[in-house]
């Protein structure tokens, strides 16, 4: 499985709707200061149920919503979707091709979707399980987090190996059960 395209649509500084493709190998994205390189991974993370939006890099949620220049109205939605590559089956859907987005408006209001239905978060989250993907998970790899991966207590590293070796998920249907 891998991430095959990102597309944006009036998210941040994306108020063209942009199409980002990747390739199963390494991609590189450069460009210059403020040309919204940053603002791809943020993109990323907010699909995946990022709910901070200091971690966005924001002060309220609607900051992720392009706010307009001077050549450029505002707009009044933005919308992601991430197109993962599903052909090996990695998740469990029926679908070679898996879209994961998220809408939101003004208003606050805020729709998760998976293949162009609206669903919920967990619902993401749960297809995503033990995959690396997440907002959270080892997928994306922020500047500060190497310092605290290296400097974390043993405890707390042994998560990161247990997500990169797929046991999660039993051990959350473990827990489950023994709530019955
Ligand atoms: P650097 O190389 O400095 O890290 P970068 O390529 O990572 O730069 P970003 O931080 O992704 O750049 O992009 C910042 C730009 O995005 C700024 O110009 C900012 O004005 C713009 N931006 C952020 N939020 C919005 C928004 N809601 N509406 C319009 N533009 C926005
Ligand atoms: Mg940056």
């Amino acid at each position: 499985m891998f991430l095959k395209r990102i597309e944006l649509h009036g998210f941040k500084s994306f108020a063209e709707s942009t199409v980002v493709t990747f390739e199963p190998s390494i991609t590189a994205i450069v460009g210059p200061n403020g040309s919204g390189k940053s603002n791809i991974v943020d993109a990323i993370r907010w699909v995946l149920g990022e709910q901070s939006a200091k971690n966005l890099r924001g002060s309220k949620m609607e900051d992720v919503i392009f706010a307009g220049t001077d050549k450029r109205k505002p707009m009044n939605i933005a919308e992601v979707r991430l197109i993962l590559d599903n052909s090996d089956g990695t998740l469990p859907i029926e679908f070679s091709e898996v879209s994961i987005g998220r809408r939101v408006d003004r208003s606050g209001q805020s729709d998760y979707l998976i293949n162009g239905t609206v669903c919920r978060l967990k619902d993401i989250e749960e297809l995503l399980m033990d995959t690396g993907i997440g907002k959270e998970a080892y997928s994306i790899v922020s500047q500060g987090k190497v310092d605290m991966i290296l400097s974390s207590k043993p405890t707390d590293r042994r998560e990161l190996f247990e997500e990169a070796a797929g046991i999660i998920k039993y051990k959350n249907r473990k827990r489950e059960a023994a709530k019955k």
